[in-house]
């Protein structure tokens, strides 16, 4: 099973993705996880691709599809995976495509996460994620400082530095113009499901699993 998450910055495609892998038992694969640890770790692949991440443009197809693909080989024999935030263009998505199809797999669905541009900037904007257990929390910077703490496991509260205005921007502009358009990719491969993603965690985690059917309805 290879379910891919796709929707704009903000649209809370990770913490669904995630929920959604952890329900139906797959691994949850996502770059910008990916490339924060190794940029936290300050190996030679975070190196690489720290610059692009701060100014808020896609890292190189070169270097992310290795490290995506790689990644894909490696959970092969297991019960598949929650693609979250790849592919995020054209040229990655032919290469997906191409090596499933190698292994005589392919996507099964592909989830699009709306949200409306307005509240993708509040909720980037109000976005804090704790330093240890990365759970996100929606709060306005005053309440974060007087929070501090991650009312899950007490990890400190940050942003991320790709959250601030001018980066959000930038993230938006390069969304709508390189990775929306993979959305009819899909639709023309009938493998698109569209969600609301308006509304609280739980309340869009019903939708997502209600739409692909395992809620025991069916996913039309
Ligand atoms: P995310 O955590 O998904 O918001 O990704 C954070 C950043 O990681 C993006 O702004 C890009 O710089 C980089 N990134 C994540 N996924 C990809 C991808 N599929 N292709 C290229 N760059 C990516």
């Amino acid at each position: 099973m290879y379910i891919v998450f796709m929707g704009p910055p903000g649209a809370g495609k990770g913490t669904q993705a995630e929920r959604v892998a952890e329900e139906l038992g797959l691994e949850h694969v996502a770059p910008g996880d990916l490339f924060r640890q190794a940029v936290k770790q300050g190996d030679r692949l975070g190196a690489e691709v720290k610059a692009f991440m701060e100014q808020g443009i896609l890292v190189p197809d070169n270097i992310t599809i290795k490290v995506i693909l790689e990644r894909l080989l490696s959970q092969a024999g297991g019960e598949g995976v929650v693609l979250d935030g790849f592919p995020r263009n054209y040229n990655q998505a032919v290469a997906l495509d191409e090596a499933l199809e190698q292994q005589n797999k392919s996507i099964d669905w592909v989830v699009n996460i709306q949200v409306s541009q307005p509240e993708l900037v509040r909720r980037l904007s109000s976005r804090w994620l704790c330093r240890e257990c990365q759970a996100p929390y929606s709060v306005d910077g005053r309440e974060a400082e007087a929070v501090r703490q991650c009312p899950a496991c007490g990890g400190g509260l940050y942003q991320r530095p790709d959250d601030n205005p001018e980066t959000v921007t930038r993230r938006l502009q390069v969304y709508f113009a390189e990775t929306e358009p993979l959305i009819d990719y899909y639709r023309q491969q009938n493998k698109l499901v569209e969600v609301e993603g308006e509304g609280g965690v739980e309340e869009v985690a019903g939708r997502i699993i209600r739409a692909l059917g395992y809620d025991g309805g069916d996913n039309n």
